[in-house]
């Protein structure tokens, strides 16, 4: 197989041939999750190979054990004490969070090097919930609100469902389990960012937590006694999983990319130079998609059992994330910008904005490289029927329904911005979200998937539920759920098939060839090297930032980014 362009290939007819056959093969459903495009039924060629079944399994093979073991205990319902969340991992490693979980730099630093640190935005200081915060100074005689609003250290995670970019919570009554009913806390949280203190480097600190989204509700601070304080942070961390998992993981990233791979299967022959850079990168997804549909996202699945609000309730949260994607907004770097997350001045200390972008300029480097050579002039672009096709489905509303996305594709700097979106989000979008899972949600009292206590009653005097440790406890999960919650996020975290950048694995499974055989005679193979070394390049620069972070990230190690989502 040698690559080339419609334009330029000798066989235009077999060219069209398999693409009359993809087109039959690859076909859209709008109704499994109306209005989403996805795929109707998976070809047989995206299934997962023998050898990711194989290791997969083994990646997982510490688990039934380790099950076993934690259901042989005998655990009170609920659970009688914090720790006893600890005892579910009896063979697997203990997350280090469950050391750190319950103080605030844990709690503030999650929302910029956890599993989800997508939510967290500047506070403009004419943000109507600029306003909740006024309270704040009754308690705070030094904390000059005006002024920290007007200097933009002011940040704001918003689970409430008013916020423009996160409606879904509003329509949340809950779900139900065995004993009764499941919540979610709408909370809004309040943060700062301190320029002293953290050996002064600066640091984020969570000043208050409103959590019933009444203008005048009661504000938690850390100067509340720890059990309410807790009780307020715990909330935070199921609505923050809660969208963790149906709007950062399963919407955006996995969702939104299925368009993609398919109009990218149904245009583009398969030695079209953009399909030979994009296969990689969707290997497995649609398959791995459809298993998400069938098991994780189906009635009596983990996300009905564990997750807060009930099966529709919480499916609502990813088709209304996916609805608000676009694939221009979604570029890193505006994204960033978006939720005023990008200025390093203003911000020194954001791992997911720092490491992400040196990932995301490899990525650009290598993607610019490639479309430069097989497209040197724009004619040559605008000429290549496939490719403009593919934009053409990809936007369409009787294809792909690809916000963000022109119909048209005029000149190469658009593609390489288009392209690289797509290859950070299947690659370092989804394992900066995928992998977490384990570090900060196995552990059920860290990141619990659901409430199972309500937030505390106001009474008509205007007198607040008192909160005791028990209620704490009342509030997570049982210690059934907790352990099914261990075992799902290990499973979606235990397996990588392949390495970003490292495109030999699956290209021998796709074309029975090697990255270097298929470009042979190009300059393509050097420029696949050159982009491993800027990825090693990156992750020297990460190792060293983390050897200045109280606690490292992880996630955006180019060694533990994955191509695709495949998992
Ligand atoms: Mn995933």
């Amino acid at each position: 197989m040698k690559p080339s362009l419609p334009q330029n290939d000798p066989n235009k007819e077999q060219r069209q041939d398999h693409l009359n056959r993809q087109q039959k093969s690859y076909l859209f459903d709008y109704n499994a999750l109306s209005p989403l495009a996805l795929l109707k039924d998976v070809p047989l060629g995206e299934n997962f190979s023998s050898k990711y079944i194989r290791e997969r399994i083994l990646a997982t093979s510490e688990l039934p054990a380790n099950m076993l073991a934690t259901d042989s205990r005998s655990f009170l319902d609920p659970l009688d004490e914090l720790e006893d969340y600890e005892d579910l991992f009896t063979l697997l490693p203990l997350p280090q969070v469950a050391k750190i979980y319950q103080t605030d730099r844990s709690f503030a630093e999650q929302r910029l090097s956890g599993a989800n640190p997508m939510v967290l935005r500047l506070l403009d200081a004419s943000d109507p919930r600029a306003q909740t915060l006024a309270q704040i100074s009754n308690f705070h005689p030094l904390f000059d609100l005006r002024q920290e609003l007007e200097q933009k250290n002011i940040y704001i995670a918003d689970y409430t469902g008013s916020d423009e970019h996160y409606r879904a919570p509003s329509k949340i009554g809950g779900g139900s389990y065995e004993k009764g009913r499941k919540f979610l806390p709408k909370p809004l949280a309040f943060f700062a960012w301190r320029w002293t203190g953290m050996r002064d480097r600066g640091e984020l600190v969570p000043i208050a937590i409103q959590l019933d989204p009444q203008p005048d509700s009661y504000l938690y601070t850390p100067f509340d006694p720890p059990v309410d304080w807790l009780f307020a942070k715990l909330c935070v961390q199921v609505a923050d999983a809660n969208h963790h998992e149906m709007s950062s993981h399963l919407g955006l990233t996995h969702l939104v990319m299925e368009p993609i791979a398919i109009v990218t299967a149904r245009q583009l022959a398969k030695n079209h130079p953009l399909s030979l850079l994009l296969k990689p990168h969707f290997r497995f997804m649609l398959f791995n998609n459809e298993l998400a549909r069938s098991y994780l996202i189906a009635p009596g699945g983990p996300v009905d059992d564990l997750l807060s609000g009930s099966l529709p309730e919480t499916i609502e949260i990813a088709r209304e994330a996916c609805s608000n994607w676009s694939l221009d907004q979604f570029a890193f770097p505006t994204e960033l910008k978006n939720r005023g997350m990008d200025d390093p001045n203003q911000l020194p200390h954001y791992p997911y904005r720092d490491d992400g972008l040196l990932l995301w300029n490899a990525i650009e480097t290598f993607v610019c490289g490639y479309l430069k050579f097989f497209y040197p002039t724009n004619e040559a672009l605008v000429q290549d029927v496939e490719l403009q096709s593919w934009a053409k489905e990809l936007a369409s509303d009787e294809g792909g329904k690809v916000k963000g996305m022109p119909s048209k594709i005029d000149t190469i700097e658009q593609l390489i911005k288009i392209v690289t979106t797509i290859i950070f989000t299947c690659g370092p979008q989804h394992s900066a979200v995928n992998f977490p899972q384990y570090e900060y949600m196995a552990f059920a009292a860290n990141m619990p998937l659901a409430a199972y206590r309500d937030i505390p009653k106001i009474t008509a005097s205007g007198t607040r539920e008192v909160i005791t440790e028990k209620d704490i406890l009342r509030l997570l999960p049982p210690y059934k759920r907790a352990a099914d919650q261990l075992k799902t996020m290990f499973i979606l975290a235990a397996y990588r098939y392949d390495r970003l950048g490292y495109y030999d694995k699956s290209f021998c499974e796709l074309y029975q060839m090697s990255f270097d055989e298929v470009f042979a005679g190009t300059p393509i193979g050097l420029l696949a090297n050159q982009f491993q070394q800027n990825l090693n390049m990156a992750e020297q620069r990460i190792d060293a930032n983390n050897q200045r972070r109280v606690i490292p990230y992880l996630s955006m190690k180019p060694s533990l980014v994955l191509n695709s989502i495949s998992v």
